[in-house]
């Protein structure tokens, strides 16, 4: 095979992403199977377990991969259709060398994407774009495999189940958005003790009913109709691949990541007292100041998942999460997102908690905060506005945390100025005890945003 070029906006810092057949075609899957298995028989590897969502372009691209990983001598290990956390799970139940899993994730149904393994570590920064080097060079190593398929949907589910230890009388609506978690959903809601409602579990990759994102609001309210009107104890939602969740107390409000990880918190920290958790800047206050008062180690890191699980590894924590609801168990579990174990864990923590879901909410400090807010910025102006602010705001005395951006204390809130790691956008959060004080939370972050010449004007 000759050399390839990729798209360039298809690299990217976490995964490889791109809208089929515009900036992705199945040529670029070829070459990308042969770029991952080269890096895999340099590593002295020769299996590589594949997986794909439920998108239209998705068998396409999955066949285009299995060539180029075959075409180096790369045995793929092909379980068929599922959702991300099945593929990390093959990896180290076919004890791979590496996966790939072909899925645009929560995106629009013309994208699509690869999320990549090497070894049992997902992959993400310059060894993502190592891919494009190799590939631009055609630097590929040759030979011949035949692909196997393996069937690992039955054992999958077992490991699911087998940490389950909550209650046995709980009521829950479930919602796949028709995404490639609904089989598993559905075959784990089976399994469960207590009674189940599903909604949209059949794969479609129109995604006909809603967009499978369980982050925004919209996307909850068939979920919450349900819980409402069937009386039940509790919601849950996945993402297009399932390595996100989303969650609804029996009034029908969600749990955003940060107050899940918190009833999560709990379980983790009986068992291992005194461990870290980690979660990222984007998260309130409340979790961080929970997890000290169990008598944990709060850990904040910079957002992104890939750099979480790096985080967690180097730290041995046993539990880590995101506010886009990306969470990690190490404990008792090989330390990848899998929101379909997630469910499970909040089921026992649930028990653990003993009152309902809504009961917790409500024990929870009051906050109020800002939605995600979004601020164009050229890519190039990123790095020195957040630089320019953080040295005014250290100058000026302020309570300033750099870990990702800016995390600045300012009385009882917190505001936070970031670089986006995907866009040409900066972004914030703030959060106060109440509306006053969010009100000049989000004057400081203004004025900052103005005097780096950036219009706070929301995007
Ligand atoms: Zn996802």
């Amino acid at each position: 095979m000759t050399a390839h070029r990729f798209d360039s906006t298809v690299l990217r810092e976490y995964d490889i992403r791109g809208i089929v057949g515009q900036t992705l075609r199945e040529a670029d899957a070829r070459a990308l199977g042969r770029a991952v298995g080269t890096v895999v028989r340099r590593r002295g590897g020769s299996r590589v377990a594949v997986c794909y969502d439920g998108r239209l372009s998705s068998p396409d691209m999955e066949a285009a991969l299995v060539d180029g990983l075959s075409a180096c001598g790369v045995t793929a290990l092909r379980i068929g259709m599922g959702p991300t956390p099945q593929l990390y799970f093959a990896v180290h139940h076919l004890d791979a060398d590496g996966g790939v899993m072909v899925t645009g994730s929560h995106n629009p149904p013309d994208y699509n994407g690869f999320k990549i393994v090497i070894g049992k570590q997902a992959v993400f920064g310059e060894d993502i774009q190592a891919f494009g080097s190799l590939a631009a060079a055609g630097d590929f190593e040759a030979g011949e495999a035949a692909p196997e398929d393996h069937d690992v949907f039955e054992a999958y589910i077992e490991r699911l189940l087998q940490d389950f230890d909550g209650p046995s009388d709980l009521k829950i609506a479930w919602d796949a958005g028709n995404g490639a978690a609904g089989p598993a959903m559905r075959k784990l809601a089976e399994r469960l003790p207590g009674e189940h409602i599903l909604l949209f579990d059949d794969v479609d990759g129109t995604f006909p009913n809603h967009h499978p994102d369980p982050t925004v609001p919209r996307n909850l309210e068939a979920l919450k109709e349900k819980v409402l009107q069937e009386g039940c104890d509790l919601g849950l939602a996945f993402d297009g691949d399932g390595d996100r969740i989303g969650a609804l107390d029996n009034e029908g409000r969600p749990l955003w990541g940060d107050q899940m990880m918190l009833l999560l918190a709990r379980d983790v920290l009986k068992e291992r007292p005194g461990a870290t958790i980690i979660a990222d800047v984007k998260a309130s206050q409340i979790l961080f100041d929970g997890i000290s008062e169990l008598g944990g180690r709060p850990l904040m890191w910079k957002t992104g998942h890939s750099l979480i699980k790096a985080k967690m590894l180097e730290e041995s924590a046993p539990f880590a999460g995101e506010m886009s609801a990306h969470l990690f168990f190490a404990d008792r579990f090989y330390g990848h997102d899998d929101a379909l174990y997630a469910a499970v864990r909040l089921l026992n923590a649930l028990g653990t908690w003993g009152g309902s879901l809504a009961a917790f909410r409500d024990s929870l400090p009051q906050v109020v905060n800002t939605p995600e807010l979004r601020f164009p910025c050229p890519e190039e102006r990123k790095k020195p506005v957040i630089e320019e602010v953080r040295s005014r705001l250290a100058a000026a005395g302020a309570e300033v945390d750099a870990t990702d951006g800016v995390r600045v204390r300012e009385g009882q809130g917190w505001w936070l100025l970031r670089a986006s790691n995907t866009q040409d956008v900066l972004v914030a959060r703030c959060e106060a005890p109440d509306e006053e004080s969010l009100a000049r939370l989000r004057a400081s972050l203004d004025e900052q945003l103005s005097l780096s010449g950036i219009t706070s004007k929301e995007h």
